[in-house]
């Protein structure tokens, strides 16, 4: 088995975090360094890299991912807006390789980003 990833560890609570969503395939937490007053992050439970190695078969998980951030915007008060990123490779500012969907609101975003 390889090595479980920093988020395995935290959907496993082995590593404390503020969550505030779970199922059977994720969970979601707030981000240790939010850059929006609203920042959390969307994780599948299996240690899917990046979207650029996701396969035919992750194609429900991915797709729950984005149906959990829809449900959490409404029940963190994001009904002005948000955005949803995800960070693919070093030139796409991926720090943690473990395929995550950012869901940032609570202030009016920039575009385009940085
Ligand atoms: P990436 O840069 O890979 O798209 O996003 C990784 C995110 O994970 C960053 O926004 C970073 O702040 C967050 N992060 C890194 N380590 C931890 C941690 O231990 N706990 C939490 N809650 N967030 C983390």
């Amino acid at each position: 088995m390889p090595p479980k990833t920093l988020f395995q560890r935290i959907a496993d609570k082995e590593i404390p975090a503020k969550l505030v969503h779970e199922d059977e395939l994720c969970v979601a937490f707030h981000d240790i360094a939010p850059q929006a007053p609203v920042h959390v992050l969307i994780v599948p439970r299996k240690a899917i890299p990046r979207v650029a190695e996701a396969a035919s078969e992750d194609a429900a998980v991915l797709g729950h991912l984005l149906l959990v951030a829809g449900r959490l915007s409404q029940s963190l008060g994001l009904a002005k807006g948000f955005r949803l990123t995800i960070n693919n490779g070093p030139d796409g500012g991926e720090t943690v390789p473990h395929l995550h969907v950012h869901l940032m609101g609570g202030r009016a975003l920039g575009w385009p980003p940085g």
